[in-house]
């Protein structure tokens, strides 16, 4: 019996004696199937192809990659709050140095995905961090490939997993997609971890919102206008994006709201 991996898009399934007929992630429209067809790994062959790269982005935060590229090519963030660290999103891969490194900087705390796309391995990490909780938005659990016990589904607008870290579920990208705010973030001015839910652009200096990033297929008004409705309460001058360095380090409610309101111009609606 293995848990097998998804190439494309490294989803790992429940366990089975054969991989399974299709991965549903990536037949999904905001996917793609690997045009040399769909194809399968493990946990453990990657742990001898791959290795996870640690980038410290700030005081507080530590993005975590595979190297050399692997599926959609993500990082996790490593998010030390007062409260304990928090692995915001996640990839891949896991290995003894990831977690002897966490482990000598406190463990983990918890773990908080923001859509289906990056939930990946979680399940492994859990386990490897005595089996923290793994919060994840109840209206996209028909995308958990492999359920686990340490899964903790949340429903609504908002929820609180420790004072002053909260995660919000914006929609548009998937209808649970989630980012999470820390209010103690960017030495108290705010941060917001953004998956691709709230995508930095390659500038650096705006973000832009899809249902689709490789089909580029766009959200509508409706959708943008709610992002920027649920996000309105919230103070934050950084965005951690979803990609290695993609962060807005300076002005982020106001990159925000700019990028909202030139989104919506874009596609001929009014603010
Ligand atoms: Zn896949
Ligand atoms: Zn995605």
């Amino acid at each position: 019996m293995t848990s097998f991996i998804c190439v494309t898009c490294g989803t790992q399934f429940a366990m089975g004696e054969a991989p399974p007929a299709s991965c549903p992630i990536c037949e999904d429209d905001r996917q793609f199937v690997r045009w040399e067809g769909q194809s399968w790994t493990t946990l453990e062959k990657l742990q001898t192809t791959h290795k996870l790269r640690f980038e410290d982005e700030d005081e507080s935060v530590t993005g975590i990659g595979v190297d050399p590229h692997f599926g959609i090519g993500q990082r996790a963030l490593l998010v030390r709050t007062p409260e304990g660290n928090v692995l915001w999103d996640c990839v891949a891969l896991i290995d003894d140095e990831a977690v002897r490194r966490i482990t000598a900087q406190g463990g983990l705390k918890a773990i908080a995905i923001s859509h289906p796309h990056y939930y990946t391995v979680m399940a492994e990490w859990s386990d490897a961090f005595g089996r923290v909780p793994i919060y994840l938005h109840e209206d996209d659990r028909e995308w958990v490939m492999r359920d686990h016990p340490a899964i903790s589904y949340w429903k609504g607008d908002e929820h609180e997993i420790a004072p002053g870290l909260t995660l919000i579920c914006c929609g548009g990208h998937f209808p649970g997609a989630t980012v999470m705010h820390s209010a103690q973030g960017a030495s108290g001015e705010g941060a917001v971890f953004a998956g691709d839910v709230i995508a930095v652009n390659m500038d650096r200096a705006s973000v832009s919102f899809m249902h689709s990033f490789p089909n580029y297929i766009p959200l509508d008004a409706a959708a943008v206008r709610r992002i920027g409705e649920v996000m309105a309460p919230y103070r934050f001058v950084k965005i951690y994006g979803a990609f290695a360095r993609r962060n807005v380090m300076a002005d982020g409610r106001a990159v925000f709201d700019r990028s909202v309101a030139r989104y919506l111009e874009a596609i001929g609606a009014k603010s």
